[in-house]
């Protein structure tokens, strides 16, 4: 019984004499590579089982060529030839027509794989949703813009002069230590992030003739210590309406009616002095608390009221920066601290949240 290890000897050294032994010999090497090629399809090894029968040098058939044709006896010698090519021939095409197999298969299961099928739900994908702070902007520019205010924006590097002295805080003024304010370094002009969105009332008295009504929202920067309620970095709208009519009573109509829009028809308003340099009167503005409705309760502290802001009426001495005669023109002004009026009216206990982007935070508010 030829096995496939018999390649390694000659012809001579098996006892191989005469055509009918060649003929056998060579079939039982044709169903050892038979059985082996059988063998390899199922595991797909292909390349293993074709260079161990064709390999050039130390494959099987180079074997045969080497030990049992060079040396075979010239009787047998022709017998050996033709059996070694017959079986050539069947290796080579079986090697063939398994590459050509293999490939259909691959073929097959990519396709499997690939086929769509119309009936199955589709991949989900996560949509994002609107950031509480740009919401709470959306829902505050809609308010003003509604009475008439439109939007302007401006740069958040300042120099000093519209951060501060047009807006009646002089150099040594106190209220700038109140401002810890990032200064930018290497800067001639002492260039800084503002502190707050009140050098557009500046910058846009300086450009337009009065009757002017706007809101700035954007983003200021102090060097305030982190905790659940301060930041580096936090959102404000500016408001800023002048005209040669306006009174008191329009600040205070105006500050009233957004505190329903903002709260809710039941909330009412409470003015009381304050002190801003651009502003005289100044006032704090306070509503009604949201959560107990002025009954008192733990987040109003049991005073029934929630501080929202700071306004007043624009101090006269603003207008001599920008050449309106203050003896024509009055008008009223207002920063909201964006952060805290969408901490207040949604519940959201700690400021971090709205900077941190957790999605989970997110995804309450659609
Ligand atoms: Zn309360």
């Amino acid at each position: 019984m030829a096995t496939t290890d018999s390649t390694k000897q000659t012809l001579a050294q098996m006892g191989v004499d005469s055509p009918t032994k060649v003929a056998s010999l060579f079939d039982d090497l044709r169903s050892a590579f038979d059985r082996d090629v059988a063998h390899e399809i199922s595991s797909l090894d292909l390349e293993a089982a074709r260079v161990k029968w064709l390999g050039r040098k130390a494959g099987i058939l180079a074997e045969i060529g080497d030990n049992w044709l060079k040396p075979a006896a010239k009787e047998i010698k022709p017998a050996v030839g033709q059996s070694l090519n017959a079986l050539k021939a069947h290796v080579e095409g079986q090697f063939t027509a398994l590459a050509a197999a293999k490939d259909t298969a691959r073929e097959q299961s990519a396709a499997a794989r690939d086929q769509i099928d119309l009936s199955l739900p589709g991949v989900e994908r996560a949509i994002g949703t609107r950031h509480l702070i740009r919401q709470t902007y959306e829902e505050l520019e809609r308010i003003f813009l509604s009475i008439g205010f439109r939007v302007v924006e401006g740069p958040e590097i300042e120099t000093p002069y519209y951060n501060f002295e047009a807006l009646n805080i002089p150099e040594h003024h106190p209220a700038r230590d109140n401002m810890d304010t990032f200064y930018i370094e290497g800067s001639k002009a002492g260039h800084l992030l503002r502190t707050h969105t009140s050098p557009m009332q500046i910058r846009t008295m300086e450009k337009e003739k009065p009757p002017v009504r706007i809101i700035v929202p954007g983003k200021v920067y102090r060097r305030d210590n982190p905790d659940s309620t301060h930041g580096y970095m936090f959102h404000q709208i500016e408001g800023l309406a002048v005209d040669t009519d306006i009174t008191f009573c329009d600040f205070k109509g105006t500050v009233e009616y957004f505190v329903r829009e903002f709260l809710g028809p039941k909330a009412k308003t409470r003015l009381r002095p304050s002190y801003f340099p651009f502003t005289e009167p100044s006032a704090e503005v306070d509503a009604t608390c949201h959560v107990c409705g002025g009954s008192g309760c733990r987040v109003c502290k049991f005073s029934g009221w929630i501080e929202l802001f700071g306004a007043g009426m624009v101090n006269p001495a603003v207008y001599g920066c920008v050449n309106y005669d203050p003896e024509k023109l009055s008008g009223f002004a207002f920063g909201m601290g964006v952060d805290r009026l969408a901490m207040m009216k949604y519940g959201v206990g700690e400021l971090p949240v709205l900077t941190q982007n957790d999605v989970r935070f997110l995804r309450q508010f659609p």
